[in-house]
């Protein structure tokens, strides 16, 4: 029998498992703090477990951290691990350092299924989703990696954002406990406002992570209305725009934040115009509490779009602004070692064909409609 991978467990899992072992819930404590907090991987380093506890362990459990493929590090100090999953699978986890936190990005799939056309990963089509234990040994590494090589033993890392490969809330399951596991005060002790889930849209799970767990929240917008969105973010066919707000409006009821991040990426001549800066200020304004993120976009050979200049993604983030939208343009973060936004790309072995199905369908632009809101609005 494999023995059983410990950072697959919440400290609720953990207690269980010790539980079963005939073992009190103070010592699953222990053997979590010993984990996350320590960064220990060998059982005889924790010094005030019991013995006959450390001696059950040994064999029937173990600590499977993720093996490291490469590690880039930039000159703005991003750090971009690859790491290996197995099976000619790796994944890719970046740490971005800035004055006031230290981030680091997390992947959640070997691939992507979702396949949005501006995103490499979902230009590499999907493999497989990865275990609580697969998310959760990237944050371990980087935060046990750190601060080895700083010479502390204080936490690094002060936000995660699940925006890494792959789209979170296709991989319900294993995401929560790994949510879980990073709030949990015996584990990485991070505030919810400082985790953030990023979705394309998976009306069912942002309602059920509203009620299992809620942390910040981020959607991959990126377009104003159905027929666009269609195009970019095929997930939209599924759950349009209209339910996809309804879900995000209902999510605040719960969430640490009292708004909803939606992220933008400026596509050159594709969803950058004023016309659909006016239509996303029509969409959203007195509707749902939100900020938008502009990401420029990082272009690559295979999703035949551009990014959209300086002056245009200043222009459009200002008509936001000036119908009182609070507006952020993303800075590009590790662009010399391709750790920037959607460039993440690892490694995956592909079972869905997705990169040649995308190069088949060049992004067709429909030309500006309005939303489904407005469309039932003016039929009333
Ligand atoms: S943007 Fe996110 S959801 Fe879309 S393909 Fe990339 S990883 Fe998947």
């Amino acid at each position: 029998m494999d023995a059983v991978n410990l950072l697959d467990f919440d400290l609720e899992g953990l207690t269980a498992f010790c539980e079963k072992l005939g073992e009190k819930r103070f010592r699953a404590t222990q053997l979590f703090r010993w984990i996350h907090q320590k960064g220990a991987t060998d059982f005889d380093q924790m010094s005030d477990l019991a013995k006959s506890l450390r001696s059950k362990l040994q064999g029937i459990a173990t600590l499977k951290t993720l093996p490291v493929i490469s590690e880039h590090v930039s000159s703005d100090g991003t750090i971009k691990w690859l790491f290996d999953v197995g099976g000619g699978n790796a994944v890719e986890s970046v740490y971005i350092p800035e004055d006031d936190r230290a981030t680091l990005c997390i992947s959640s799939q070997a691939g992507c299924a979702v396949g949005c056309r501006f995103c490499s990963t979902g230009h590499q089509g999907f493999s497989r989703n990865l275990s609580t234990g697969e998310i959760i040994a990237q944050l371990w590494h980087a935060e046990h990696a750190l601060r080895q090589r700083l010479g502390t033993s204080e936490r690094i890392i002060s936000n995660v954002v699940m925006m890494g490969m792959g789209e979170p809330l296709q991989n319900y399951n294993a995401l929560v406990p790994a949510l879980r596991t990073m709030l949990d005060d015996h584990g990485y002790g991070l505030s919810r406002r400082r985790v953030t889930v990023s979705t394309s849209g998976v009306v069912p799970m942002i309602e059920r992570l509203r009620e299992d767990c809620p942390v910040a929240l981020a959607v991959s917008l990126h377009a104003p209305n159905d027929p666009l969105r269609d195009e970019l973010v095929p997930l939209n066919r599924k759950y349009p725009i209209d339910e996809l707000l309804a879900a995000c409006k209902d999510y605040l009821e719960a969430a640490p934040r009292d708004f909803i991040t939606f992220e933008y990426c400026m596509l050159d001549g594709v969803n950058d115009s004023d016309e659909h800066a006016r239509q996303l200020i029509a969409l959203v304004k007195g509707r749902i509490n939100c900020k938008f993120n502009l990401i420029p976009f990082n272009p690559f050979p295979a999703s035949g779009l551009k990014r959209s200049d300086n002056a245009r993604v200043q222009a459009f983030a200002r008509l936001l602004a000036d119908a009182g939208i609070v507006t952020t343009v993303r800075k590009t973060r590790g662009d010399d070692i391709d750790a920037a936004c959607g460039q993440l790309a690892g490694e995956v072995q592909d079972r869905t064909r997705a990169h040649t199905r995308m190069l088949r369908q060049p992004v067709a632009v429909p030309v500006a409609m309005p939303t489904r809101g407005e469309r039932q609005r003016s039929d009333r």
